[in-house]
C-alpha cells in the first residue's frame, strides 16, 4: 500500500477495499490506487518509446546474480540492479562485473530493513551506508534509489531526494520472490500479458529465502523467455537511465 497518501485517503482506500467482495478485487484495488501518479516517485518510463526496463532487486548474490548476468549477456540486453549494501561489501567482484557488462546499479539500502520502522536519522544512514558500499566497490554513485519492499513514507522520499536520488519503483511485479521453480510459467505469462512501452518490471536475483521453496530459480528459468517475449513485442530492455532519458 502506498502509505505516502494522506491518512484520510488511506482510511478511505481501506474502507473502499474492505467493501469489495473478494481478496483478488481488494488487492487489485490497492494496485490501482498505488499506480496513480505521485510526485517524487517514478513507476514507469515514457510510453512513446519502444523500451522498457528489467530491474533486479536484493543482490548481489553468488547463487543467482552471475547466472542472471550470463543470460543478459547472451541476449546483449542491459538491466538495472538495485543492490543491498551489505551484499555489495560481501561480493564486490559481482558488482564490478555488473558495471563492466554495461548494466546500471541502484541503491536498495544497506541492510534491506523496513524503513517505515526507522527514525529519519536511521533512514538517512541506511541510504548513505548503501551508497558508500557501492561507491567503494565500483566508484559509481547510483542515481536511483528503491526502498525495500515498496515501504516508504514522506521521510523516506524526502531523504532520498535530499541525497540526490530519484526514487524508482515499478509498475509490473510478478511476485517472483515468493514462488517455487514451478512458478516460472506464471512469471512469463504475466509479463507477456502486461508488458508495454515504458514499463519498469521488478524481478529478483537474491539468494534462497527458504531452501527449495522460495528462491530465484523460477526467475532464472523464466528470464530467457521473458526477454524473447519482450523482443517479439518490439520492446527493447534498457537500463533505467536509458529508459528515463530525454523525455
Ligand atoms: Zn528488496
Amino acid at each position: 500500500m502506498n502509505i505516502s497518501l494522506s491518512p484520510k485517503k488511506v482510511i478511505h482506500s481501506l474502507k473502499k477495499a474492505a467493501s469489495l467482495p473478494s481478496t483478488v478485487l481488494r488487492y487489485s484495488y490497492f494496485l490501482v490506487v498505488r499506480s496513480r501518479p505521485e510526485p517524487g516517485v517514478i513507476r514507469h518510463g515514457f510510453p512513446y518509446k519502444r523500451q522498457m526496463a528489467l530491474t533486479f532487486d536484493d543482490g548481489p548474490t553468488p547463487n543467482f546474480t552471475p547466472a542472471v548476468l550470463d543470460v543478459l549477456k547472451a541476449y546483449n540486453v542491459k538491466a538495472t540492479f538495485f543492490l543491498v549494501g551489505k551484499f555489495v561489501k560481501k561480493y564486490p567482484e559481482i558488482c564490478r562485473r555488473i558495471i563492466k557488462e554495461g548494466h546500471e546499479i541502484g541503491n536498495h539500502t544497506y541492510s534491506h530493513g523496513n524503513l517505515l520502522s526507522k527514525m529519519p536519522v536511521q533512514i538517512r544512514r541506511e541510504i548513505e551506508k548503501g551508497e558508500q558500499a557501492i561507491v567503494k566497490v565500483t566508484g559509481i554513485k547510483p542515481k536511483y534509489f528503491r526502498p525495500p519492499m515498496d515501504f516508504y513514507n514522506r521521510f523516506v522520499k524526502r531523504i532520498a531526494i535530499e541525497q540526490g536520488y530519484s526514487m524508482v519503483l515499478w509498475n509490473i511485479r510478478t511476485f517472483d520472490s515468493s514462488i517455487s521453480i514451478r512458478g516460472h510459467r506464471h512469471i512469463i505469462s504475466k509479463i507477456q500479458r502486461l508488458a508495454k512501452p515504458g514499463d519498469i518490471i521488478l524481478l529478483h536475483d537474491s539468494k534462497n529465502r527458504i531452501k527449495n521453496v522460495m528462491d530465484r530459480k523460477a526467475t532464472l528459468k523464466a528470464l530467457p523467455r521473458i526477454i524473447d517475449a519482450l523482443l517479439a513485442m518490439g520492446l527493447k530492455p534498457v537500463t533505467l537511465s536509458e529508459l528515463l532519458k530525454g523525455g
